[in-house]
């Protein structure tokens, strides 16, 4: 398959991992090569990654970075559509152009991280 990683699927939201498996399809029509490398993160998980790159005084207050600094990401736990099975992130040789086929496809994607695909406003799904 040219967009590895389907372990990653399991955990996600049924409609949201059917969908990336409709992106994996196009992927191997197009023959772009990447991974998935993450997908469901627990708020432990994200708490950890969100302190990657942060002093603690940044973590305390909820400094966003964007990437500055060797952040890993500006969303704390509970705030990320990883925490509820909404979002995959890919890398590879072809990581921008999958993005890229992502957005047109109608999956979500943010300016600020080049390797995020998330279910469109997905804050609307959790109520
Ligand atoms: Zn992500």
């Amino acid at each position: 398959m040219a967009l590895s990683g389907t372990s990653y699927l399991s955990g996600l939201w049924p409609p949201f991992s059917a969908a990336v498996r409709y992106l994996q399809a196009y992927c191997s029509y197009y023959n772009l090569e990447g991974s998935i490398v993450s997908g469901l993160r627990s708020n432990q998980e994200q708490t950890r990654l969100y302190a990657q790159g942060r002093t603690p005084y940044e973590v305390a207050h909820q400094v966003s970075k964007q990437g500055a600094g060797g952040s890993v990401t500006d969303a704390p736990a509970g705030s990320s559509a990883h925490n509820y099975g909404l979002a995959v992130d890919v890398e590879g040789r072809d990581q921008a152009r999958i993005i890229a086929l992502a957005a047109a496809l109608g999956f979500g994607t943010v300016s600020w991280d080049p390797a995020h695909i998330e279910w469109p406003n997905w804050r609307a799904l959790l109520g």
